[in-house]
């Protein structure tokens, strides 16, 4: 409807008219009734033009000064708020749609506004969250130690059979302590900016082929083979950090031997795409559940908490893979079926 929102235009237009309409009216019936005040009908006219004119600009300054210059006042506010700190506003001038503008200026604010309320909601939840999980994770080695120290500082120093066993579980626990918290910094590094990558052309070959070799007594103990997927094993010169990406090769072969079936193998398989190759680590392993997938690479999430920690996982090594890969503009995805094994596929840039 044009007339919904009116403009102080036509308002003043509209209003001035019905009290120069009703003033004509008036001296119409007035001559007519009594003649004494007759008054020619073209004097009438005139008289009522001249009203219109003059209420018109009354009404239309009245409404600029009392109600329009306030609400642009508003409007002015709103909009230097949504624009960005040092930079112009987004719309400096109001037209007399001011009323519907100003509407859907409150409205977009509001909605931008209320998207922002949930954003920060999420991250205090997060923080919560990450918080709650970095002080239990640190709980159970910080407890054990002081159990251990409590029963050598107790009398147990003395005693043979437990002392250096002892000091080798704190040992331990100090160990699985310094893993976290170097995770964590790591994370905390990538996450802040602070990581430059050391970017050279390399072969992504010969680095597999170096990871594969260190890996050897550990997947030998479960009795795993690792090698490469048959026709893919092709030297290819990639653009990337060579550290971080021998980090995340590492990483997933460690993780393919330790939710592997003893007796399995771990494949390594290159492809060649447009601009990037697609490596591909594939086990025969326990495979994961489809609803555990999208959160793999979350901090501190572990499908089997037990099996992991048996395995000294801190549950942060798929969340530093994601963020070496996303430091490269780089992408990682997983394909699992539970009890067949899991396929985890990263791409790097051609050199
Ligand atoms: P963790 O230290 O627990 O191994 P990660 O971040 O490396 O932590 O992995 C997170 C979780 O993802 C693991 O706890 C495990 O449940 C699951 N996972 C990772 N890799 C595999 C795999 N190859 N096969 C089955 N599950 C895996």
């Amino acid at each position: 409807m044009a007339y919904k929102n009116p403009t102080p235009r036509q308002v003043s237009f509209f209003s001035s008219f019905i009290i120069a309409f009703a003033l004509g009216l008036s001296l119409f019936g007035t001559s007519f009734l009594f003649p004494v005040v007759h008054l020619a009908w073209y004097l009438i006219l005139i008289l009522m033009f001249t009203t219109w004119v003059f209420a018109y600009l009354i009404f239309y300054n009245a409404l600029q000064i009392f109600i329009y210059r306030r609400i642009k006042l508003v409007y002015k506010t709103i909009s230097d708020l949504k624009s960005p700190r040092g930079r112009a506003p987004l719309k400096e001038k109001m037209s007399d749609n001011s009323l519907d503008e100003v509407d859907q200026e409150v409205r977009d604010w509001t909605e931008s506004k209320t998207r922002e309320i949930e954003e920060l909601q999420k991250l205090e939840t997060f923080r919560r969250e990450f918080l709650g999980n970095v002080s239990h994770e640190l709980k159970t080695p910080v407890f054990n130690i002081q159990g251990y120290i409590e029963t050598l500082i107790d009398g147990g120093v003395k005693d043979h059979d437990i002392n250096t066993l002892y000091l080798r579980r704190a040992a331990k626990n100090v160990e699985r302590m310094a893993k976290i918290i170097g995770d964590l910094e790591v994370i905390s590094l990538f996450e802040s900016g602070a990581l430059q990558l050391e970017l050279k052309k390399f072969n992504i070959l010969e680095l597999a082929e170096d990871s594969i070799d260190s890996m050897r007594l550990m997947a030998g103990k479960r009795n795993i083979a690792l090698g490469f997927k048959e026709g893919t094993k092709k030297v290819f010169q990639v653009w990337a950090d060579r550290e971080k990406i021998r980090q995340v090769l590492d990483n997933l072969l460690t993780n393919s031997i330790k939710y592997g079936k003893a007796g399995g193998e771990t494949l390594i398989g290159f492809y060649n795409m447009d601009r990037n190759i697609l490596i591909e680590v594939s086990d025969n392993g326990i495979g994961i559940e489809k609803v555990f997938r999208p959160r793999l690479f979350e901090r501190f999430f572990r499908v089997d908490k037990a099996r992991s920690k048996e395995h000294g996982g801190t549950g942060l090594g798929l969340s530093i893979v994601k963020h070496i890969l996303e430091a490269h503009d780089q992408t990682i995805n997983v394909r699992s079926s539970v009890d067949v094994g899991s396929t985890f596929a990263f791409t790097l840039k051609k050199a």
